[in-house]
This record gives structure tokens, sequence and C-alpha cells, in this order.
């Protein structure tokens, strides 16, 4: 028997997800970001859920093949673009649109001479100072790409470094100062600016963390409002059960105290799964649909938890670390993460379960 432990996706959570995202930003086109496999969920469990994006937007150049392969006709955009010049054969080949952050990148598009002109995303560094031209290059890299062999359509892209804090507007003014005599369409928004920023939807968006039901911000709180509905949900169960005394303590380190008679459940999951080792004491879990905390250390392969609002627990009591009861977000935050770390992180021995129950209603 492989150990009680299961990560389950819901593709149909991703449609909704996806489905909120469209009405949010309702102008706009929208990229559905599945970057890092789909944010650990897997791009071909959650493909099925994706038909009502206009494109696929991730960045690897092999992800972005299985996209094709799996069927997608529409648009797939490589976020940083290509870094090789065969790169530039498989764009052509497989119909990629690439993101072009630096001349170099024209000059390999260019100098691998496609037969078919490769549409580009032109990324202005408008603040983020990660990758693009400085909005006093930019209009220099435009006439340039568009002049450049093998350069077909050109959208004009940004990105936030600060969106769930909700400041924009200094990157958007420079970004629209500097291609206020530009052409083309505009892709500014990931999922903060998708839920807040109604100034920065454009023609395309990029929303990612909030096809998983994620916040953008890393805080559960901040979507409340927002009727998301978590994609991932990390299962196990009860493998064993103490009593402790008093003055007991529990886990490497003794970290926790007992300070009366309680009962703990030790589950199968830790940190080789995935589980945030940094997780302290009272980050919240669920046993049989009831919260409670974990106590002490996670370990390798099992944490423990607090069985006190649980009198009924027993050994094979089903757990959820995270999912819908148990928001990713509360789990990353009181290990000083973000539930995006928490999804991408989920561990290659955790086996995958598509909610079939789910598909069920695709
Ligand atoms: C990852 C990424 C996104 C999506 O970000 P979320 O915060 O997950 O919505 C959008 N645009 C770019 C360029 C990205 O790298």
């Amino acid at each position: 028997m492989p150990r009680p432990i299961t990560a389950y996706i819901h593709p149909e959570a991703v449609r909704h997800n996806l489905q909120i995202a469209r009405q949010k930003a309702s102008g706009s086109r929208v990229w559905a970001v599945v970057k890092a496999n789909a944010y650990g969920h897997g791009i071909e469990r959650i493909y099925p859920a994706l038909d009502a994006a206009d494109g696929i937007a991730l960045l690897d150049l092999d992800e972005a093949v299985r996209v094709r392969e799996l069927g997608w006709e529409k648009p797939i955009l490589l976020l940083e673009g290509i870094f090789k010049q065969n790169d530039v054969k498989t764009a052509e080949v497989f119909g990629l649109t690439v993101a072009v952050h630096c001349d170099e990148q024209l000059e390999l598009i260019a100098a691998a001479n496609p037969a078919r002109c490769i549409d580009i995303n032109l990324k202005m560094n408008s603040g983020m100072n990660r990758l693009g031209y400085t909005p006093q290059e930019f209009g220099r890299a435009w006439q340039r790409a568009r002049t450049s062999d093998g350069v077909g359509a050109i959208t004009l892209m940004s990105h936030f470094a600060n969106a769930d804090e909700g400041e924009v507007d200094w990157q958007m003014d420079r970004f629209d100062a500097a291609t206020k005599d530009i052409p083309g369409d505009r892709s500014l928004s990931n999922s903060a600016g998708v839920l807040w920023h109604k100034r920065a939807h454009r023609e395309w968006v990029r929303p990612g963390i909030v096809l998983y039901g994620g916040s953008p911000s890393g805080r559960a709180c901040d979507i409340a409002e927002v009727p998301l509905r978590a994609s991932m949900t990390l299962s196990s169960e009860i493998i064993g059960i103490q009593t402790m005394q008093a003055n007991d303590t529990v886990g490497y380190a003794r970290t926790f105290t007992a300070d009366r008679e309680m009962r703990i459940g030790v589950v199968a999951c830790g940190y080789a799964d995935g589980y945030p080792r940094h997780a302290p004491t009272g980050t919240p879990i669920a046993v049989d649909g009831i919260l409670t905390r974990t106590v002490g250390r996670v370990s390798m392969d099992m944490l423990t938890i607090d069985l006190t609002p649980c009198p009924s627990a027993t050994i094979g009591s089903k757990v959820e670390l995270w999912g819908e009861r148990v928001k990713i977000d509360d789990v990353a935050s009181s290990a000083g993460t973000i539930g995006y770390e928490l999804m991408c992180a989920l561990a290659p021995r955790v086996p995958v379960s598509v909610d079939s129950q789910d598909l069920r209603f695709l």
C-alpha cells in the first residue's frame, strides 16, 4: 500500500476561476498562465478546463510544445522569450508568440531567418527591474523590432512589481508615457492587476495564481470577496495517535510542550511531500472537516496535529493539509511564504489524482 497521501486536482475549479478572471477583465483577452507545470498542478491535468482562455502563457519551451501537442490551436506565449538560436525554430514550427526583452533576442530571431514571422510581446521594464527595455529605450526598441527580420505582430508588454499592494500607477504612468505614440495591443496585468486595477486591463491580461484559487497578495483575506475555488487539495490520513501528559513534548527539537493531557494525531505528510518545514505550531489543518492546528516541528515524512477539537478522530481519519477548507494561503502565511510556492513545491513523490467527480461537470 502506498502512503495515504494524495494531491487532488480539480479542473472544474480552474474553469470556474478562469471565468471569474474573464468577468473581472471583461474587455480583455486572457492569457491563462500555466508556467511551472501549471503552478504544480500538471498542465495536462488542467488543460481541459482552459478552453475559454484566448491564449496560454508559460516559459518553458518543452511545456509550450506539450500544450500544442494537446491540440491547443490558439496563441501560446513564452513569457521569457527565447534563449538560444534553436528556440527560434521551435517557436516557428509550433507557432509560438515570444516575449522579447532585449536586443539579443531580436538578433536571434533575425539570424534564424524564420520562414514564418514570429509574433512578439515587446517587454518594457517599467520599474520591476527584472526583464525588459527601459521606458527611455522602448521607442527605439519598438522601431528596431518593427523593422527586424522575422518579427510579426508586436504587443507591448510590462509586468507589475507590487500590484498586490495596490500600487501600479507609477509603472503605468511610465508605460503609457513611453508608448503613447506606439500602436499595438497592450498586456500588463497579472492576477493582482486583473482583480484590483481596472486601468491596467488593456487588450490582454495574464492571470496565473487566481486560476488556481490563490491570493495574489498571499493573504487569503484579500480574496475573501472573490468566489474563487481551490484547484488543489492536499489530503492525507492520521496514521498514529499519542496521548500526551502535561509537560510532554512532541517531535524534533521539542518545540511544543503540552500544558495538559491532550491527544495528538500523526499525519502522513512531511516536508519531503512539499509541506513547508517552516510551518510553526498553530498552522491550520483539518481532520474530517474540522479545523485544528499543527503542533511541533514538521518532519520529513510526518507532521503532528492537535486532536482536541476532533475527539472522534481515529487512525485513518481524513486530513486536509490545504484545499477548500484549509486555505493554502493561510498555511503559506503561517510558514512565511505564499500559496504560489506551496503549489509549485508539491513533491514528485506525492500521488496525484484528477478529481473525476469534478471532471463530470466539464
Ligand atoms: C507569472 C507571471 C504572470 C502571472 O502572475 P500571477 O501573479 O500568478 O497572476 C503574469 N505575467 C508574467 C510575466 C509572469 O511571469
